[in-house]
């Protein structure tokens, strides 16, 4: 009873802190779609960014590289990528460089496999957690392998959040039962549930990799606030770079610190953040180029 108590405790604090820093990115975001619309402020917003140092916000690693789906509205469902664990030494190595930080942003083993087909993923998440008090683990799932016993496991191993995504129009049967047995109201608020299978408005287009109907243009973009390490440790421009052709460097090779000061990538993430749009990717990411 005490460790559940203990646990709904580090939850909530966890919670309500992430869900204040996202209020308060969104608000600095209004102000910044303002100031970026023109040259000038595009150069002040880039001298403003230039002059602070800051930790990234999140951190996703992909463990797995296997989809058991192939989307319509995903690069998976027709570019093969090399099927591939992540050794679990780095996964290990970046969680302890991680904890010299005490970092407390968003954790998630994904980008583009699906987390619950790596059997290790609630002994990766329990290791985490243990290392990484502070830190929202947000796991976002298929759901299709989301049974209600790995829910629970995973729950105790120290998931803050299920992100579920629904990619067939009837919700799975999986999930159904899943969602059923929960009960709880507790664990109902550790779910978020989205449809994806006919949203293409706010689909993006995966660096040019997917049609979509509608092209989502940013003003600036703050993916790279984030940092999102591959299965073979690569660290990427973003979760749009499915074919990792922007690598900043090799966590089996770097800490993620000396990888996340590098100044190329620094200044890149400067101008990415101020809607400076240097690399291909990100001009056709934005329908700038086709
Ligand atoms: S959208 Fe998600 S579930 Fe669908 S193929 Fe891509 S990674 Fe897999
Ligand atoms: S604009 Fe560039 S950095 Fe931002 S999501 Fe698109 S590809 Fe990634």
């Amino acid at each position: 009873m005490k460790i559940i108590r203990e646990q709904m405790k580090r939850h909530m604090a966890n919670s309500l802190l992430y869900n204040l820093s996202s209020r308060t990115k969104a608000l600095k975001n209004i102000s910044k779609k303002f100031i970026v619309t023109t040259t000038i402020g595009r150069s002040i917003c880039q001298y403003y960014e230039k002059s602070r140092t800051h930790l990234f916000k999140s951190v996703e690693i992909e463990t797995t590289s296997i989809c058991n789906r192939k989307c319509s509205y995903c690069p998976n469902y027709y570019i093969k990528r090399p099927v591939g664990y992540m050794e679990e030494g780095l996964f290990y190595k970046v969680i302890d460089e991680l904890s010299e930080i005490n970092y407390s942003g968003r954790l998630s083993p994904h980008f583009y496999g699906e987390p619950l087909l790596d059997k290790r993923i609630p002994n990766l998440i329990s290791y985490a957690r243990k290392k990484l008090p502070n830190a929202f683990i947000k796991l976002f799932t298929n759901g299709d392998l989301l049974t209600y016993d790995i829910f629970m496991e995973l729950l105790d191993a120290g998931v803050d959040i299920f992100r579920i995504a629904q990619h067939d129009e009837e919700t799975s049967a999986a999930i159904r039962e899943t969602l059923g047995k929960i009960g709880n109201k507790l664990n109902v608020e550790r779910i978020e549930y989205e449809k994806f299978y006919n949203n293409d408005n706010y689909l993006m287009n995966r660096g040019g990799l997917i049609e979509v109907k509608h092209d989502v243009e940013m003003k600036f973009c703050d993916y790279v606030a984030g940092v999102t390490i591959d299965y073979k440790g690569n660290v990427l421009l973003c979760c749009q770079d499915y074919k990792a052709e922007y690598s900043f460097g090799n966590i089996k090779d770097e800490n993620i610190l000396e990888i996340w000061n590098k100044k190329n990538y620094k200044s890149l993430r400067d101008k990415i953040k101020c809607g400076i749009w240097t690399l291909p990717i990100c001009r056709v990411c934005n329908g700038i180029d086709k």
